[in-house]
This record gives structure tokens, C-alpha cells and sequence, in this order.
């Protein structure tokens, strides 16, 4: 099974999460010498009036510096750069306690699914290290630490796709996507693994059955959810290799914020 993690297994707007684009606004603003503030409603995020909803840490980067004119190539060069500075400012600031920034459920789902015989892992667009420091602080280290992450990729199916040959360990991987988004659906299906959809971010139950989930639940600690995720699980697809092309975490363009209208942007 792959977790996401904001808005999936960690409430949305939580300390944790705040601390993270906290610490992205501090490296963008120290690259480039200003930054915006991200904005918090109705369980979605927002920056520079870009919807953020399923953006990696690779896009989300990307759309903070396109808002200040920089051209992809640019971009691309300092992503590194950008990612490292917002993990170090975010490990300076030590781990914070933040089990009360699980969602309901969320820990009895891993607990139970770690003790059976599914690999689990993560599929987030955070940065590894980010993901690792989230996971520290909410006590799930142990049990989630590898998986795929947004540092490079700016597409979720990239993301998908480096959980998947990373729990995969050169066998099959038969699993299911948790997730909160559209974009966590379409990543999943484009591996060929099912989507468990919960509506705990900021995408409504109807949003996600429209985008094709396989099951939709309000919350993880819904009565129905363990069958459901039972079901999900019985009836798991093997992930089918990855389509030639650039490889998974590559910065090459084209991503969710290349999709973007950007305000008054170009
Ligand atoms: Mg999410």
C-alpha cells in the first residue's frame, strides 16, 4: 500500500504541514530573494493564487520561481538548491510532537497493514527529507520511510511509479494508492494500481468518484473503510512497468505547474 501523506494521513493546514512551506517560503525567498506566503482554506492550499492541490515539492518550487519570471532552465538548475535549503531549514527547527496531526484512523490503517503481508511505503510529492521529518514527528518513521517522493518529479506519476520500484525490490508490487486528490487517482491508475480516495483534504467526495477512484471514504476510521480497503487490497492490480521515457524524479519539462495560469504571470 502507498500513502500519501498531506491531506491523506496528516491533516491539512497542520503544524507539521505549516512548518514545511514555512521552511520552502525561507529557501525560495533565500534563492531568490523574496517569497509569497501560502494560503490556508478550506483544507486546500494555495501560493500566489495557484491551487496547489496534488503539486509536488518539485512543482510547487517551480510555480513560486515562475511567478517571478524565472524560464524553466532556471529553474531546473536551482531545484536542487532550493529543495536542500528548505530541508535544513526544516531539520533546524528540530522535530515538533505531531500525533495529534494524524488524521483519525490513519495510525491504526498503517499499524494494522505493516503487521500483514502488503509492502507498504509512500507516494508523496513531499521531498524525501521532508517526508522523513513528518514522518519523525508523527511516529510513523519505522514504518513508512521509503517510497517515492517529489524532490525532482513534478508529475504524481512519477511519483507513483519511483514508490512503486522502490518497494518493488525487482518483483512484482501488487498494491493500492491512498490518497486525497485527483492527481493521486490519475497517478495510480496510470501505474495500473487502484485508488483508495478520502475526501480529509481539500477534494470533495464527488470531485474524487468523478476523477475515477475505485472507493471513496470520509475518513479513514469510517466503520466501512477497513472493508473497503479490504476489498481494495483482494482484488489489488500488479503495477505494470514503467513506459519508456525520461526516468521517474527527472526535472524535464513538463508538470502539473506547467499547466498553470499564473496571475498576471507570463
Ligand atoms: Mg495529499
Amino acid at each position: 500500500m502507498l500513502f500519501d501523506i498531506d491531506g491523506t494521513l496528516v491533516r491539512p493546514g497542520s503544524e507539521i504541514q505549516r512548518r514545511h512551506m514555512g521552511a520552502m517560503a525561507a529557501a525560495v525567498a533565500e534563492v531568490t530573494g523574496s517569497a509569497e506566503e501560502f494560503v490556508y482554506r478550506d483544507n486546500g492550499l494555495s501560493y500566489g493564487g495557484v491551487d496547489l492541490s496534488g503539486f509536488t515539492d518539485a512543482g510547487t518550487i517551480a510555480v513560486a520561481l515562475r511567478l517571478q519570471g524565472w524560464p524553466d532552465t532556471d529553474i531546473n538548475a536551482a531545484l536542487p538548491q532550493v529543495v536542500a535549503l528548505m530541508a535544513k531549514e526544516l531539520d533546524a527547527g528540530g522535530t515538533v510532537p505531531a500525533d495529534e496531526d494524524l488524521l483519525p484512523g490513519t495510525v491504526e490503517l498503517v499499524r494494522g497493514t505493516v503487521e500483514g503481508s502488503t509492502r507498504i511505503g509512500l507516494s508523496t510529492g513531499n521531498a524525501r527529507a521532508v517526508a522523513n521529518w513528518k514522518m519523525r514527528c508523527t511516529g510513523l518513521a519505522d514504518a513508512l520511510r521509503d517510497g517515492g517522493f517529489g524532490d525532482g518529479a513534478r508529475r504524481r506519476a512519477e511519483v507513483v511509479v519511483a514508490a512503486v520500484a522502490a518497494l518493488a525490490d525487482g518483483r512484482p508490487y501488487r498494491g493500492v494508492v491512498v490518497g486525497d486528490t485527483v492527481s493521486d487517482v490519475s497517478a495510480a491508475h496510470a501505474a495500473g494500481l487502484r485508488c483508495l480516495a478520502v475526501s480529509t483534504g481539500g477534494t470533495s467526495a464527488a470531485e474524487l468518484t468523478a476523477a475515477g477512484a475505485d472507493a471513496v471514504l470520509p475518513r479513514l476510521d469510517d466503520k466501512a473503510a477497513r472493508a473497503v480497503l479490504g476489498e481494495l487490497l483482494a482484488g489489488a492490480r500488479t503495477a505494470r512497468p514503467p513506459a519508456p521515457g525520461p526516468p521517474p524524479g527527472g526535472t524535464g519539462a513538463g508538470s502539473d505547474g506547467d499547466r498553470i495560469t499564473i496571475p498576471g504571470g507570463r
